[in-house]
């Protein structure tokens, strides 16, 4: 057996891919499995962007690029954020990644060390904390529930601040509560932050996929004193229907985005340099199926939670954004199932998979106990047929 390092040892595959191949596997085999597993939209990618990709390719876009990313795609993201958000950002404060998990991997990478403590809201969407203890990090999580609409308190959050606070990572709408924080409530994180030297992270990739006409706010827009300690992290995935694009991009303090591109530098080099243009024509291009895919998502957030709420035993809260739902299971935890007791998220997960053929993600690694997460990122049909298994599924248990 070769020996594995340490680093290897203490962190755990993604358990909502790990799951979406498992559903995929089943499906494989011909089993009629309904995926509310990985957050991916079940959309194709726009037409005008797919278009821009294979004339990238036409005109024989098949070189390296500038490991930060081509100049005018750079450019594209610095004039979004001055357009939306009356931000003023250089081309050089921008870093184009592959995907927005590999820029939050390159930025922690740049800015954590041994014992560094990562405040993490909790449920938080998995990947924060594993990524934080590969670059030798300590995750501090701050939980949440129902009571606040999974959004936390601002005595909780004072608290988990300390000298040692190197990283703060805030996802707003967020994976996988759909959590949305008020202007007013990020304000006063705001204001708490002004009190501590740290790096603040602020994953937005869901700020589009919001509902009911609420607005997503942004942290350095609402206090600009902020920004020469915030990153924001965003990508195309999620809104553009984009997620095997590969395209995240990370836009900040230039010394951080610097170290950050180092890194990238030493290991994958640049993004897809067609993706980089699918990329570049998504966020430059027409916006008009954005907001078509969103009513979309809330027809099917309406759905899902109504007949969620419907099974005994499952209490589903209705978020504003993003595009999943996180149902609190606990009255199913002392239950038994085809002759198992359930007595874990991970326990209703697998019978759920077993008795219904309906993939969910556990809450476990989102850091909860009782819950367990849908991606309600598919067709209304699908969520129909997998609420009623689910429903029949609960009536078994005894
Ligand atoms: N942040 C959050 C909160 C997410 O849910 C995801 C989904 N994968 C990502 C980042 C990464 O997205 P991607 O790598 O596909 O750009
Ligand atoms: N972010 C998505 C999810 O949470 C995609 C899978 C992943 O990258 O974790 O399901």
């Amino acid at each position: 057996m070769t020996k594995l390092a340490e680093r290897t040892k203490g962190i755990k595959p993604s358990v909502t891919l790990a799951i979406a191949a498992k559903a995929g596997k089943l499906r494989s085999e011909g089993i009629d499995v309904v995926n509310f597993s990985a957050g991916e939209p079940d959309f194709d990618t726009p037409e005008h962007i797919k278009a821009a990709a294979v004339e990238a390719l036409r005109k024989g876009m098949t070189k390296y690029t500038d490991v930060k990313g081509i100049e005018p795609l750079r450019e594209a993201i610095t004039q979004k954020y001055q357009r939306e958000h009356g931000l003023v950002y250089r081309k050089d404060d921008v870093l184009v990644s592959c995907g927005a998990k590999h820029s939050l991997y390159n930025i922690f990478q740049a800015v954590i060390g041994p014992g560094d403590e990562v405040v993490i809201p909790a449920p938080y969407w998995v990947s924060y904390s594993d990524m934080a203890l590969l670059a030798g990090g300590v995750p501090k999580l701050i939980s949440t529930n129902e009571a606040t609409g999974f959004r936390m308190k601002l005595e909780q959050f004072e608290v988990a601040l300390t000298p040692r606070t190197r990283v703060v990572v805030l996802n707003s709408p967020c994976n996988p509560t759909g959590a949305s924080y008020h202007r007013d409530e990020l304000l006063a994180i705001a204001r708490v932050l002004e009190e501590h030297d740290c790096l603040i992270v602020s994953d937005d990739i869901y700020e589009k996929i919001i509902y009911d006409n609420s607005q997503v706010h942004n942290l350095v827009a609402l206090n600009p004193s902020l920004r020469e300690r915030t990153v924001i992290i965003n990508g195309v995935s999620k809104t553009y229907a984009m997620t095997g694009w590969r395209i995240g991009y990370a836009i900040g303090p230039a010394d951080v985005i610097s170290a950050a591109a180092k890194i990238q530098s030493q290991s994958t080099s640049n993004a897809t340099s067609i993706a980089q243009a699918a990329a570049l024509e998504a966020i430059r291009g027409s916006q008009d199926e954005v907001p078509i895919m969103v009513r979309e998502f809330q027809k099917r957030r309406d759905v899902i939670v109504d007949r969620l709420n419907a099974v005994e035993g499952i209490r589903c809260l209705k978020p504003q954004g993003a595009f999943y739902v996180f149902p609190n299971i606990a009255p199913l935890l002392s239950k038994t199932g085809n002759g198992k007791k359930l007595g874990s998220p991970c326990d209703v997960a697998d019978y759920l998979l077993e008795e219904a053929k309906v993939a969910v993600v556990p809450g476990e690694d989102f850091g909860s106990q009782q819950h367990i997460r849908f991606s309600y990122a598919t067709s209304l049909e699908d969520i129909e047929k997998g609420c009623k298994r689910i429903h029949a599924a609960v009536k078994k248990l005894n």
